[in-house]
C-alpha cells in the first residue's frame, strides 16, 4: 500500500459525488450548447441538429458506399442530364435549404399569413402517412415534382421515421425544422380546410372568390381526394400553384405518371429520363440509403443468413384482409406461380436438381405462417437433397402506426428483398414496389386473391413486371391515355385495373 497523496474524489469518481457531478457537467455543456445555438446566426435548425451545433453531424453514409456490392443487378447509368439537374438541385438545397443563411430570412415566421415570398427560394414539404412504401413512393413523386419546378424539398418526417435514411443532400439537411407554423397541424382537416388548393377552387368556383395567391398552399393527394383537389394536375393550374413559393403536399402514391401526362412537364421528363422505364429505380436509389444503423442490421442479417446461397429469392407476401383472405388461397396462388415459371423447382425434377444452385428464400410477410410454410415446403423437407433455406427477419402480426422500430424492420425487408436475384411481390403492394425499384429486378407480381375484386377463375396466378416502374393507384379519371392501348408513356398497371403506371413505349395491356 503507497503513501502517494490521493485524487480529488470529482476525479476519481466516489460513487457519492459521482451523480452531482455528472449532473452539474452535464447543466454546464447544456448551457454552452444552448448559448452557442441561441447565438448561432442559424436559428432554423432542427432539434435534433440544434443541439449538436449549427450543422449536421458530417456523418459517411456506409450504405451508399457498400450497397452495390450487396445489390446483385448493376444500375443502369444516371442520365447525364438529369445527372446535372441533380447536381443543381444539391446547390439549391445547400443555398435555400434551412442549414443556410437565407432560410433564414425567407423561410416562414409569424403569423398564419405572413409568410414571406422566399426570394427565389420556393419550397415543397412533404408529410408521411400510410406505410413505408407508400411513403417512399410519394416522396419521390415530391421531389421530382421539386425538381421540375425548381423548389427545395423538406420532409415532416415525425418521431417514427427517425434514422431510417442516410441524408440525400450533401452538407445540408432536408428535415423540415421543428419551428416551422403549423407543424402538428399540416395534416389536419382545419388545416385542409383553410389551405388546401381543392378547397381555393371551389370557393372561387362558388363564392367567385378571387384573392391573390397565397404564400402556403396545401395540395392534398391522398386516395380520398375530391375533383376540386385533382385539378392540381391540370395544366392550367400549374401557373398559378408555381407563385405559391410553400406548398404542403398530402399523399401516398407514385403520382409520377400524372406529371408524364402533363404538357407543363412532358418534354422536360423526357429529357431527364430517356428510358421512361427506369424514372422510379434511379429516384430512389438517389434519395433512400439506410442510415448507418439500419444499414449494420441489414448487413448483419445478409451477411448471416443470405450471403451464403448462390441464388437468393424473396418473397413478399402482403395481405390486406387478412380475416377473409384463406391462407390456402393465397399459398395456392404462390405456389402456382412458383411451380409454373420454375422459380424453385419441385423435388420430382431429381436429375436437374443435382446441377441447381443453392438458394436462400426470404420470406416478408407480417405474418409467420407464410414463412413456416414455405419452409416446410422447400426448406425443412428438402434441405438435405437440395441446398435450399428459408429465412424470415421479422414477423410484426399488423402493420403498426407510429412505431419506429417497426418502420426500421419494414425498411430492413424491404432493403433485404431487394438483394434477391429473383423477386415474388404481391399485388397492389406499394412495399413489394419499393423493393423491385431498389433491386433493379422486375418481380413476378402474384395476384393476391381480395374480397372486394374477385378475379376470374381463368386469371393468371401472376404475371412478371413489365418493368421497375410502381402503379399509381389512384388517378384522376383525365390522367388516363386516350385512346388508351395505344402507347405512350403511361399505361396500365399489371396488378391493379384502375392504376397507371409509366410503361416507356410498351404497348399497353388492357
Ligand atoms: P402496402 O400497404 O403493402 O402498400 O405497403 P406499406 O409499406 O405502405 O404499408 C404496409 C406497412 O405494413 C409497412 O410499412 C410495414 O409497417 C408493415 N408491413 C407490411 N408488410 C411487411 C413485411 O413484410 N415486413 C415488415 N417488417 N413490415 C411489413
Amino acid at each position: 500500500m503507497g503513501f502517494g497523496r490521493r485524487l480529488p474524489e470529482f476525479i476519481t469518481g466516489s460513487s457519492s459525488n459521482k451523480f452531482t457531478v455528472t449532473a452539474a457537467a452535464a447543466f454546464i455543456v447544456l448551457s454552452l450548447v444552448l448559448i452557442a445555438t441561441v447565438c448561432s446566426p442559424i436559428s432554423y435548425l432542427p432539434l435534433k441538429f440544434a443541439l449538436s451545433g449549427t450543422k449536421p453531424p458530417e456523418q459517411t453514409c456506409e450504405s451508399r458506399e457498400q450497397r452495390s456490392s450487396y445489390l446483385k443487378h448493376r444500375s443502369p447509368e444516371l442520365p447525364p442530364y438529369l445527372l446535372s439537374k441533380l447536381q443543381e438541385y444539391e446547390r439549391r438545397h445547400r443555398r435555400c435549404g434551412p442549414l443556410s443563411e437565407s432560410f433564414n430570412t425567407t423561410s416562414p415566421l409569424g403569423t398564419h399569413n405572413d409568410f414571406s415570398d422566399g426570394g427565389d427560394c420556393k419550397f415543397v414539404v412533404y408529410t408521411p402517412s400510410q406505410g413505408l412504401g407508400n411513403r417512399i413512393l410519394g416522396l419521390s413523386s415530391t421531389f421530382l415534382y421539386a425538381l421540375l419546378t425548381n423548389r427545395v424539398l423538406l420532409v415532416d418526417f415525425g418521431p417514427d421515421m427517425e434514422d431510417l435514411f442516410c441524408e440525400p443532400f450533401p452538407n445540408s439537411t432536408w428535415y423540415l425544422p421543428e419551428t416551422f407554423p403549423f407543424l402538428f397541424q399540416l395534416q389536419t382537416h382545419r388545416f385542409r380546410a383553410s389551405y388546401s388548393y381543392g378547397n381555393l377552387l371551389k370557393r372561387k368556383e362558388e363564392d367567385g372568390d378571387s384573392s391573390s395567391s397565397p404564400a402556403l398552399l396545401q395540395i392534398f393527394l391522398q386516395d380520398k381526394y375530391n375533383e376540386y383537389d385533382k385539378l392540381f394536375f391540370k395544366d392550367e393550374n400549374q401557373g398559378f400553384v408555381e407563385r405559391v413559393p410553400w406548398l404542403v403536399l398530402i399523399h401516398d402514391g407514385y403520382f409520377i405518371p400524372c406529371l408524364f401526362q402533363m404538357q407543363s412537364f412532358r418534354s422536360e421528363l423526357e429529357k431527364l429520363f430517356p428510358d421512361q422505364e427506369t424514372v422510379f429505380h434511379h429516384l430512389v436509389k438517389y434519395l433512400f440509403s439506410p442510415s448507418n444503423q439500419a444499414w449494420g442490421q441489414i448487413t448483419g442479417f445478409y451477411e448471416a443468413y443470405l450471403a451464403k446461397a448462390e441464388e437468393r429469392i424473396g418473397f413478399q407476401i402482403r395481405v390486406f384482409e387478412p380475416k377473409q383472405t384463406p391462407f390456402t388461397a393465397v399459398m395456392k396462388q404462390i405456389t402456382s406461380c412458383t411451380q409454373k415459371h420454375r422459380l424453385i423447382l419441385p423435388q420430382s425434377d431429381e436429375v436437374t436438381l443435382r446441377n441447381e444452385k443453392s438458394k436462400s428464400i426470404l420470406v416478408a410477410s407480417l405474418s409467420r405462417k407464410y414463412y413456416e410454410e414455405i419452409d416446410w415446403m422447400y426448406g425443412t423437407r428438402r434441405r438435405q437433397s437440395t441446398g435450399i433455406a428459408v429465412y424470415q427477419a421479422s414477423h410484426e402480426g399488423k402493420q403498426h402506426s407510429g412505431d419506429n422500430s417497426h418502420n426500421m424492420k419494414a425498411w430492413m425487408d424491404i432493403y433485404l428483398l431487394s438483394t434477391s436475384d429473383v423477386l415474388v411481390t404481391s399485388s397492389m403492394s406499394t412495399f413489394g414496389y419499393v423493393a423491385a425499384g431498389i433491386a433493379g429486378v422486375k418481380p413476378w407480381i402474384v395476384m393476391i386473391p381480395d374480397p372486394y375484386h374477385p378475379r376470374g377463375a381463368n386469371e393468371s396466378a401472376c404475371e412478371r413486371a413489365i418493368n421497375l416502374e410502381p402503379c399509381f393507384h389512384f388517378p384522376p379519371w383525365f390522367a388516363y391515355p386516350d385512346p388508351p392501348g395505344t402507347g405512350g408513356p403511361v399505361g396500365r398497371c399489371e396488378d391493379v385495373s384502375w392504376g397507371l403506371k409509366l410503361v416507356g413505349g410498351h404497348k399497353t395491356r388492357r
